[in-house]
Formats: structure tokens, sequence, C-alpha cells
């Protein structure tokens, strides 16, 4: 078994390169729910939604976000009937989260995103990183935000000056994966608030010394491929690059694979870390998300 850890669009970029070389029944996904809050009567754990879209070919990847050619007309409606919505969902989607929130409320997460994965055809184990509720406090120079209000309502605009998020438990399960897998793979997802997360949890950091972890660079050359992860790591004191990247990784890491436009780091790379693996991370076309695939594939000892 393969163990992957992910956010909502570097790694799912990875998984849709994995589940085309790796039996999807050998995959489980690890999943951070910290942003996941109620939005429009909805419960909305977006990262959880865009790797179960992923893997169900669902996915809408221009925007790593929602269901691909989905319809409108619910938001349209609330809109016009003064009901603004802070997220644009989908009706396609809305169904999925309407079916989440009554599973939840009847289950926990956990076993909802169980359920919904099986309704999906997906063959693969994703599991949300807490059952818990987490609250984060982005920092900002306007004052203190909500995630989503600073990401969407905000445009990732405001300088952030520090980012706070409450301790959870982890979701019965994840430490027996990664423990019990051949590899766990940490995706290009960002590191502060998809990754630290995940790692947070209670024993996570134990288990990854004992497997072998190998985890793809979201930074390249001097900012994140796409969002606000550079924002976050200078708010943070990170460097922003794959040596900052890796310095939060380092207790555990075995292989940290970067793009060959930072070749010129491995030196100082391999100061901590234990093998680098340089070649192209940008995930452009499924070919390249494939080759990235086989390669952390043909990594593991
Ligand atoms: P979020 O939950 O939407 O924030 O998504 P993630 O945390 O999963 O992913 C965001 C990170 O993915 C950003 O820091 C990007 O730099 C990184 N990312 C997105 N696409 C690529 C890619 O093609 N290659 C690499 N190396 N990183 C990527």
């Amino acid at each position: 078994m393969i163990t992957v850890l992910s956010g909502g669009t570097g790694t799912p970029k990875l998984l849709q390169g994995l589940k085309e070389i790796v039996d999807p029944s050998d995959l489980t996904i690890i999943v951070n729910t910290l942003e996941n809050d109620y939005f429009s009567g909805v419960y909305v754990s977006a990262d959880i939604d865009t790797v179960l879209y992923t893997m169900a070919d669902m996915i809408n990847d221009e925007f790593w976000y929602g269901v691909k050619d989905d319809t409108f007309i619910t938001h349209e409606r609330l809109e016009e009937l003064g009901c603004g919505e802070l997220l644009r969902i989908g009706d396609i989607d809305r169904a999925t989260k309407i079916q989440k929130t009554q599973l939840m409320q009847k289950y926990g997460l956990k076993k909802a995103c169980e359920i919904q994965a099986e309704n999906m055809g997906i063959k693969s184990k994703i599991i949300p990183m807490s059952e818990e509720q987490s609250d984060i406090k982005i920092i900002t120079d306007m004052g203190e935000l909500e995630f989503h209000d600073f990401l969407i309502k905000h445009q990732s605009e405001p300088k952030v000056l520090d980012l706070k998020f409450s301790k959870v438990s982890p979701a019965e399960g994840i430490i027996e994966a990664i423990k019990n897998s051949e590899a766990v793979i940490i995706g290009p997802s960002n590191p502060i608030t998809s990754i630290s997360p995940i790692l947070s949890l209670e024993d996570v950091r134990d288990a990854l010394k004992e497997t072998y972890t190998i985890a793809v660079s979201p930074i390249i050359g001097s900012d994140a491929v796409s969002g606000p992860a550079s924002k976050f790591m200078e708010a943070l004191g990170v460097e922003v690059s794959s040596v900052g990247v890796a310095s939060l990784y380092q207790d555990f890491l075995d292989n940290f694979v970067i793009d060959t436009q930072d070749s010129n780091l491995e030196s100082q790379l391999n100061q901590i870390v234990n093998k680098v693996t340089i070649t192209n991370t940008i995930m452009n076309s499924l070919d390249a998300k494939k080759n990235l695939a086989q390669i952390i594939i043909d990594s593991i000892p």
C-alpha cells in the first residue's frame, strides 16, 4: 500500500498520474480538513471533495474545485433571492455536499467519505485527517480573517503576519495506514495550510519516521506554482524555497523531489535530506503527471 498526504490542488494533480500507474485499491489518501466549515447550509470539505472528484474523474481541473461541466442554477437563484454565496457551489457539487452533510451528521465525516467514495466507484481509501472541526485564523494587515474570507473575499491579497490553527485528533486508521505502507508520498501541497495540519496530528511525525517518505516540493525557485503558500511560509519565517519546504519535513523525510529549475539547490538539500531527486515537477499534462508519479514509485526502495 502507498499512502498519500493531500491538499486540494498540487497533490490531486499528482493523484491523476498515480492512479494511472498504481492499482487505485493500493492507494490510501489522507486529506487535509483544516479549512472545512459550513457554507450556504452545507458542510464544505473542499480538499476532500477535490480528491473524491479527482479519483472519480469528475474534477473541474481548471480550478481544482467542484465538478467539471457543472451547472450553477441553484447558485444563481440564491443570488437572485439576495442570498449571496461566498463559495460558488455548482449543482452536482452541491448534491455531494448535501449528502455529505447528512451522512456526516449521522455517521461522522470519515464514514461519510467512505460511503461517498464507494458511491462514486472509487477503489482507493480516502480518509479525512480528522473528524474534529479545526479552527484557523489568518492574522493579516487587515486584521484577523477566516480562511475563506482571506482566500476568496480578499483574493489572498492581504499581507499575512501570522497564522494559527487549533490542534485536532487524527481520524481513526491514519497512523496504521502510514505505518503499514510501503511508502508515504507527500504531494506538492501547501506545506503550511495543507500538509502541516496533517503533520501536527498526534503520532503522525513518529509514524512517518518509521516509513519511507517522499515529498514533492510545491515551491519552484522562490515562489509557489499557484496559491498563497509563499505568503504563509514567509509569515512563519520559513524560507520560500525548496530548502524551506525540506526544513519543515527534515525529521522524517527520506527523499525530496525538486524541479529541474532548482537543481542548484541539490548540495544544500543533501545536507538536510538523505536523497534528492531532480525532475520536471510542473504537472501541466497527463503525461507530466504520470512521469512524475512513475519517478516517485520507482524511487521506493
Ligand atoms: P489547496 O488545498 O488548494 O491549497 O491545494 P494544495 O495545498 O494541494 O496545493 C497547493 C500547492 O500546490 C501550491 O503551493 C502550489 O505551489 C502547488 N502546485 C500546484 N500545481 C503544482 C505543480 O504542477 N507542480 C508543483 N511542484 N507544485 C504544484
